[in-house]
C-alpha cells in the first residue's frame, strides 16, 4: 500500500489539530501546530462557515492522515464495519486502532506510525513468535507483540523505548522493555483512540 511522502506538517495545520506525524518533535516547541495559525497555502484564513459536507469530509480526513491511510484503503475498513453488528463508527475505529503499525507505536516501540511502519516492513517484529511484516496486519486479543531476536533489532526499539516510550493505552499491556513486548488484553473501543473526532460524521459522510 502507497504512504504519503510530502511534507507532514502540513497536514496536521490543515486538521488544525496535531496529528502526531513526527514522533518526539511534535511534543516540542518545534510541532508547527503550536508555531503557526491557519491552514497551509495562500489562503490560511478562509472566512465564512463550513457546509455540513466540509465538516464531515475533514473528520475523515483527519482519521486517514493519523492512521497514514488512503482513500481506497479507508473505503475497505469501512464497509468492513458496515457489516458488523452494533454501531459503525465504533466498528471503524476499533478496526483502525487494531493495525499492527499503530500497537506498535502505541506500545513504544516506535516514536510515529511512519516509524512503526518502517520497523515492521524490515522485519523487525514478531507477532506470537513469527515474523509479521504486514503493517495493516489487525491484531486479535491474546496475540503477543515482541521485536526480533537480534542485536540490531533490539538496539533499534530499545532506543525508542528509552526515548520516553507513552503510556500505553488500557487495552495493551506493556510486559516488558528489555526486551520489548507487549500483548493485546481487549479490542479497543472509540474513547481508546485519543484523537478528538466523531467517527459518526464520517458514517454520515460515506453513507450518503
Ligand atoms: Fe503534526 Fe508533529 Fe508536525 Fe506538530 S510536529 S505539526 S504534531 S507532525
Amino acid at each position: 500500500m502507497g504512504r504519503h511522502t510530502g511534507p507532514v506538517c502540513r497536514l496536521c495545520r490543515r486538521e488544525g489539530t496535531k496529528l502526531f506525524l513526527k514522533g518526539t518533535r511534535c511534543d516540542t516547541p518545534k510541532c508547527a501546530v503550536d508555531r503557526r495559525e491557519g491552514m497551509p497555502g495562500m489562503h490560511q484564513f478562509r472566512r465564512g462557515k463550513s457546509s455540513e459536507y466540509a465538516i464531515r469530509l475533514r473528520e475523515k480526513q483527519k482519521v486517514k492522515r493519523f492512521y497514514g491511510i488512503f482513500e481506497r484503503q479507508f473505503r475497505k475498513y469501512f464497509y468492513e464495519a458496515n457489516r458488523k453488528a452494533g454501531n459503525t463508527g465504533d466498528a471503524l475505529m476499533s478496526l483502525l486502532e487494531r493495525r499492527l503499525d499503530n500497537v506498535v507505536t502505541r506500545l513504544g516501540f516506535a516514536v510515529s506510525r511512519p516509524q512503526a511502519r518502517q520497523t515492521i516492513r524490515h522485519g523487525h517484529i514478531l507477532v506470537n513468535g513469527r515474523k509479521l511484516d504486514i503493517p495493516s496486519y489487525l491484531v486479535k486479543p491474546g496475540d503477543q507483540i515482541a521485536i526480533k531476536d537480534r542485536e540490531h533489532s533490539r538496539k533499534l526499539i530499545a532506543t525508542n523505548v528509552a526515548e520516553g516510550a507513552p503510556p500505553v493505552p488500557e487495552w495493551l499491556d506493556r510486559i516488558s522493555s528489555d526486551p520489548p513486548e507487549g500483548r493485546v488484553s481487549r479490542l479497543p473501543s472509540t474513547q481508546d483512540v485519543g484523537l478528538p473526532v466523531t467517527p459518526q460524521l464520517i458514517v454520515e459522510l460515506l453513507s450518503r
